[in-house]
């Protein structure tokens, strides 16, 4: 067998096999699952069974697979449930069906494991809205079967795919019941949109969609078009300027939360950084306020 030949059918078998989960299967089933609460139009879509029209093969979400299944098949303690199917009703009526990665019915907590290329990034950046929305989306499922009590602790474990962190990384809060009635909202401007026969709100950046959704081509056609471009080295680069750019975007919005957070703050923190603010007169826009952190 040719390096080529055996890469295809590598690749072939293993997303086969991804294909059979539980997981993959909930969209094929028309169900949607609180997985696949990223973007409304997707989950539009899903609903009245649009067909897709690309194919997407992400290695990484093939990796992130893997590693859950690994974790399920290690992970053992006193009360320490896993894959648990839970069927969750919104206030609304709305119902979906999904799995929780772990459910610890001892402590009262629920747990969702994630993948990261860059674990440092998502500390910086914090937990993901629609990360959040989903494990408290199981803990409501898990209450309502009577498998946790009142306000578990819901869980995100972000786990480094590149192996550069030996650790993961653990967000965890109080179940807040804000969380699902957003997501309650969310969900009902989907049943508006289809009701009403309009499309619901693209929420992905389109680089997103590009790369991980399956009716990119029919979604976002102004986005398509451009000659083929397949030199693997080229196409590397595009991949990596592109993960740059929207890292920088997300640099962008979580510096200007920090900022947000540090409004008349001056001062030295105890690990040695220096907070300050300084007053720029003379700028062709006027006056402004400059913030400076730095070393000491
Ligand atoms: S292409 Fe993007 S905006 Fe359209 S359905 Fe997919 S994720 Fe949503």
């Amino acid at each position: 067998m040719s390096p080529e030949e055996y890469e295809l059918t590598f690749m072939a078998q293993l997303q086969g096999a991804d294909s059979k989960t539980n997981r993959s299967q909930q969209t094929s089933m028309r169900k949607i699952g609180p997985s696949d609460l990223v973007c409304r139009e997707r989950v539009r879509r899903i609903l009245i069974g649009i067909p897709k029209t690309d194919s997407v093969a992400s290695t990484a979400a093939l990796m992130g697979t893997f590693i859950h299944n690994g974790i399920s098949q290690y992970r053992h303690g006193e009360g320490l449930l896993h894959d648990i199917e839970v069927q969750i009703k919104l206030p609304s009526g709305l119902e979906l069906t999904g799995h929780a990665d772990e459910v610890d019915t001892i402590n009262n907590e629920v747990t969702d494991f994630k993948t990261a290329t860059d674990l440092a990034y998502r500390k910086r950046a914090g937990a993901e809205d629609s990360h959040i929305r989903q494990v408290h989306l199981y803990a409501l499922g898990l209450m309502q079967a009577g498998i946790l009590k009142e306000n578990p602790t819901v869980r995100l474990c972000y786990i480094d795919r590149s192996g550069r962190e030996p650790h993961p990384w653990v967000w965890q809060i109080e179940y807040e019941p804000n969380v699902i009635a957003a997501a309650d909202e969310w969900l009902t401007d989907v049943a508006y949109a289809i009701e009403h026969k309009e499309e619901a709100s693209r929420d992905w950046p389109v680089g997103m969609c590009r790369r991980f959704c399956p009716w990119y081509s029919s979604c976002r056609p102004e986005d398509n078009g451009g000659l083929p471009v397949n030199n693997p080295k080229v196409v590397e680069a595009a991949n990596i300027y592109l993960q740059a750019y929207e890292d920088e975007i997300e640099a962008k919005r979580v510096k200007e939360q920090a900022r947000h957070l540090l409004k008349g703050v001056d001062g030295l923190t105890p690990d040695g950084l220096v907070v300050r603010w300084t007053t720029i007169n003379h700028s062709v826009n006027g006056p402004y306020e400059r913030l400076e952190v730095r070393h000491q």
